[in-house]
């Protein structure tokens, strides 16, 4: 099929930056067509007000696997990961923290003996399950037959089928008692969806220990932010050749023949592709940018299925001090060079998700509170930190209304919830924004604010995600793609779906 390019990737976020870059190292003409000035997409750290950058979407890294790293040479050009741990603050004002920290309010050093051995046989179960998925990551995710077969007589085999048919709360139940490790726990449910499977533990094998290498990617902050990130992936695209448009919007798929052959852009200029890869979300792709009439109403109706009402939202200050978390009782560089989560039981975090159901902003979610700046002075101006709070779970749209006509009540709200734990925080606040599900789907470009592009529940992992048939990154339509957090092994920053999806274009092509 002649192409004025072989490959037009359809989004410069950091998935679509690292397939254009195996694409173009394998000798490809590739070209990025990204709608914002800027690549990176939800891994961008922007200057909010002068002198104040601020990791507007993601602001840590979990997820790169060890092969990314070596591939783009991140660590050898200048990223650097700052490890951070932090509290957990319980509903009762106690917390989980470091089990060096000797007090009487830490709940990790006062377990009872039947909740440690209840938190070693949880553990156990999900560290299994992650086991026996884990090593499909880079590779198109195996089919559910594949992964019996291969787990068959291990205990792994039994873990797999109690993972696909038992919800959350009912394992907790099973491993746990009631107290302060449920409390604890109750957002890997909530936050999720109402109570999911426990397959959704498989997710989490993204960052579980490489085989290959023994080694557990980096967690923590990017000193520069999380942008600096898309900023190495960006260079090293361009070194390989790839050409990036930025402001260049794609509206829709040429499809000629029942194949996509190119992309018509907002600006009335059209590019033929032999390949097209679409780093958006599957909504996105299949609803926005295929035309209606070259898509069966059956596979579309199955997309328009696909859960992405789940969101969450940002709010990002400049703090004139650090907060005093009444919670805690050690050493403040503790909670102000971690995270501090201030979390929710499972009868609020139910609630929360009331509120989400119903289309209502959350009158209690979930607070992780973290201060990048605390560990990194380049983000901040002296006599200043930068507080970037992350909210969950919120409904992507409201029943009544936008997310605009409410920003401000939000904002209020979520102040005095985080200043009843830290009574100095209002008085600290210099500036505030407040990013809304709203704000992510119209800045950038997430369908719902939904930020992994589809939530990472157990319907929609590994094999389904996001439909069996396209889960190998190939759409319906030949010559079309799919290379963003939609894909396996899911969202996050990692550049795993890049990787996988251009590796799939190359054997395609027969390149590989
Ligand atoms: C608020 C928030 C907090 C998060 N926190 C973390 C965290 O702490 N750690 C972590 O690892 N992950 C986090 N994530 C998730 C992570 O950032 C994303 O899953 C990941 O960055 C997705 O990368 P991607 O390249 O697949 O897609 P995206 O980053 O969504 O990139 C898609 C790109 O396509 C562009 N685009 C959209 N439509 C068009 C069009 N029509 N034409 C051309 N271009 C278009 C967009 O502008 C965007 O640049 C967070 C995300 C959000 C939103």
């Amino acid at each position: 099929m002649a192409g004025d390019i072989d490959v037009a990737i359809v989004g410069g976020g950091h998935n679509g930056l690292v397939a254009a870059t195996y694409l173009a190292r394998a000798g490809l003409s590739v070209h990025v067509f990204e709608r914002r000035p800027f690549t990176g997409g939800a891994a961008i750290t922007e200057e909010l007000w002068p002198g104040f950058k601020f990791s507007t979407c993601a602001h840590m890294v979990h997820g790169i696997q060890p092969k990314i790293y070596r591939d783009f040479r991140l660590l050898e050009r200048g990223m650097e990961v700052i490890p951070r741990q932090g509290i957990q603050v319980l509903p009762d004002g106690t917390y989980f923290g470091p089990k060096t920290h000797d007090s009487p309010r830490n709940r990790a050093l006062h377990l009872t003996q039947e909740e440690r051995e209840g938190q070693r046989r949880y553990g156990e179960f999900k560290n299994t399950l992650q086991g026996a998925i884990s090593p499909y990551r880079l590779q198109p995710p195996p089919s559910l037959a594949e992964v019996r077969a291969k787990i068959a007589g291990t205990p792994a085999a039994a873990v797999l089928e109690k993972a696909l048919t038992t919800r959350i709360y009912d394992l907790q139940d099973e491993f746990l008692p009631d107290g302060p490790l449920k409390d604890r726990l109750a957002y890997e449910a909530g936050a999720a969806g109402r109570n999911p499977l426990a397959f959704q533990f498989a997710y989490a094998s993204l960052n579980a220990v490489d085989e290959a290498t023994g080694i557990k990617p980096p967690n923590g902050y990017v000193r520069g932010g999380v942008g600096v990130i898309s900023r190495l992936f960006r260079e090293s695209a361009e070194e390989a050749g790839v050409t990036i448009h930025t402001d260049h919007e794609v509206q829709e798929f040429l499809v000629e023949g029942g194949n996509v052959t190119g992309i018509r852009l907002a600006n009335g200029g059209e590019v033929r592709s032999r390949v097209v890869a679409s780093n958006l979300d599957p909504k996105r792709t299949f609803l926005r940018l295929m035309p209606e009439a070259h898509l069966d109403s059956g596979f579309r109706k199955r997309i328009e299925g696909l859960v992405t009402h789940v969101s969450c939202y940002k709010f990002l200050a400049v703090i004139s001090e650090l907060p005093q978390w009444t919670a805690w009782d050690g050493d403040p560089d503790v909670p102000s060079k971690g995270a501090v989560v201030i979390s929710l039981n499972r009868a609020e975090m139910s609630a929360c998700y009331d509120d989400l159901e119903a289309g209502l902003p959350p009158r209690k979610p979930l607070v992780s509170y973290s201060i990048p700046s605390a560990v990194d002075d380049s983000l901040t101006q002296p006599g200043y930190h930068t507080a970037s709070i992350w909210i969950y779970a919120a409904p992507g749209k409201l029943r009544n209304g936008t997310w605009d006509d409410v920003r401000e009540q939000v904002a209020e709200g979520l102040i005095d919830q985080i200043t009843e734990h830290a009574p100095n925080f209002r008085r600290s606040i210099r500036d505030y924004k407040l990013r809304t599900p709203l704000d992510l789907e119209r800045e950038n470009g997430l369908t719902d604010g939904c930020i992994w592009h589809i939530q990472h529940i157990g319907e929609h992992l590994v094999w389904n995600r996001p439909l069996p048939e396209i889960s190998h990154y190939r759409a319906p339509l030949k010559g079309l793609y799919l290379c963003g957090a939609g894909q396996h092994p899911g969202g996050e920053i990692s550049g795993v779906p890049g990787h996988n999806a251009a590796h799939e274009i190359l054997k395609d092509l027969g390149q590989a």
